[in-house]
């Protein structure tokens, strides 16, 4: 059997999800598969405990794909980032630098929201579009292109002709590899504990990043929990010592990570499971090929740091969608293909060395590196220009002018 659609996306996590919400959004007919189907409770087996910080550029593409809305209520603003250096003899913050959003803007850096909660209310809004189908359980096999269309067979053994596929099938992507494209990857042997804690002092919306060694460890405001202040932590270190650190008794661990935390939000007590994720750093050689773009994790991979990630993916989908306005014909034309990959591959490849930087000068072990990486902090985020221009890398935008108008 052979369907037609206007576009095909290969992959249901976050970016793809989000993906179909906004192309159907858009009025494009879309089909979206996955062999692995979302799991969008909290303490299902398997469940993403990440959280991801939507940064103000990703709103409005938030909004316009009728997710926002949804998503608001449960998210917790984030209005200052705070860089501490813990890299002297003790775990003790000896240099605390904050960037207050209200310098360069009306609204908070940004919001952050549970990934298994963004998969259930995407979902849910993906229920509403009768232009989308999204069909979990099946996969992207193979492919083939010609001038006029891309002949996508499932693994059910549906054929699918689309004007355009999107790959956003995840860091070894079937799309990625059916069009021969390489992909330059980076290995740190670091890994991520992402896990939730509770804590006695009240995070004030602060946002806070603590380095000492093996990576930054991460704190992120959430909603309160059963009355208490809580926080999504991100605790990057090498391999093993994250082996370790997962399989210690939750009592040693809350004394460990209430340490690594410098004690900036009193004693911290672990509400969640651990989870391990492994870090690396990798950029697709290119971002399209014919009647096929690449987005997301399918491009472009980068250690959690500064909530890059899926934000680069939504200013991915944000520039995909000013493509496919214009030529909403046939969406898969190369005046859409080829633009995305221009618009996109330089701006991905600075961030992705960007953060390749950051993430070597927070690992760093020895004294006399760690005392080099706090001179060196000092003096940038010292120096207000310069301060306010990494705030707006961060944010991805022109401050002030970047704030955005809700759904
Ligand atoms: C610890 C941690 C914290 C993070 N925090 C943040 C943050 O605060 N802010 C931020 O912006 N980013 C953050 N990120 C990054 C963010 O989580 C990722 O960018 C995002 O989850 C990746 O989404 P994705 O949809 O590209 O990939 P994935 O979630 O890997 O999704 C790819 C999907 O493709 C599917 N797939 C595989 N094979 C096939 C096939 N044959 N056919 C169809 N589908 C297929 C898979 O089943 C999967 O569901 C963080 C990352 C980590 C590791």
């Amino acid at each position: 059997m052979r369907e037609t659609t206007d576009i095909l996306i290969s992959g249901g996590g976050v970016a793809g999800l989000t993906a179909a919400c906004a192309l159907g959004s858009a009025g494009f007919r879309v089909i979206c598969v996955d062999p692995a189907p979302p799991i969008t409770e909290s303490d299902a087996h398997g469940a993403d405990l990440r959280t991801t910080a939507f940064l103000q550029p990703s709103i409005p593409v938030l909004q316009g794909a009728g997710l926002w809305s949804r998503l608001e209520p449960h998210a917790a603003p984030l209005q200052v980032m705070r860089i501490i250096d813990a890299g002297g003899e003790n775990p003790e913050a000896r240099l605390i630098k904050d960037f207050d959003a209200a310098d360069i803007s009306d609204e908070p850096f940004g919001w952050n929201l549970p990934n298994w909660l963004l998969r259930r209310e995407m979902v849910a809004r993906l229920s509403g579009l009768s232009n989308v189908g999204f069909r979990p359980g099946v996969g992207f096999t193979r492919m083939l292109t010609r001038d006029t269309e891309a002949l996508v067979t499932l693994s059910d053994g549906t054929q699918v002709s689309a004007k355009l596929v999107i790959g956003a099938d995840g860091r070894t992507s079937p799309v990625r590899e059916a069009l021969g494209i390489a992909a330059r990857t980076t290995r740190y042997g670091q890994k991520a504990l992402a896990f939730a804690v509770t804590h006695a002092i009240p995070h004030h919306n602060v946002s806070t990043e603590v380095h000492r060694s093996g990576g930054p460890f991460t704190l992120v405001p959430l909603p309160d929990r059963d009355g208490r202040p809580a926080s999504a932590v991100v605790w990057m270190e090498s391999g093993p010592e994250v082996a370790r650190l997962a399989s210690l008794p939750v009592s040693a661990f809350e004394s460990e990570m209430t340490t690594r935390s410098s004690g900036i939000l009193g004693h911290l007590t672990l509400v969640s499971r651990r989870s391990v994720w492994p870090i690396i750093s990798q950029i697709a050689d290119r971002l399209s090929g014919p009647r096929t773009v690449l987005m997301a994790e399918a491009a472009h991979v980068v250690p959690p740091i500064g909530a890059q990630g899926l934000n680069m993916s939504l200013a991915d989908l944000a520039s995909l969608l000013d493509l496919v306005r214009t030529h909403s014909a046939d969406p898969g034309v190369p005046a859409v293909t080829e633009a995305f990959h221009r618009a996109r591959h330089l701006e991905v490849r600075g961030r992705v060395t960007g953060i390749d930087l950051l993430n070597r000068a927070s690992m760093a072990g020895s004294p006399v590196l760690r005392d080099l990486r706090a001179k060196a902090l000092d003096a940038l985020y010292s120096a207000s220009p310069i301060r306010h221009s990494l705030m707006r890398a961060g944010l991805g935008a022109g401050g002030k002018s970047a704030t955005s108008t809700r759904d």
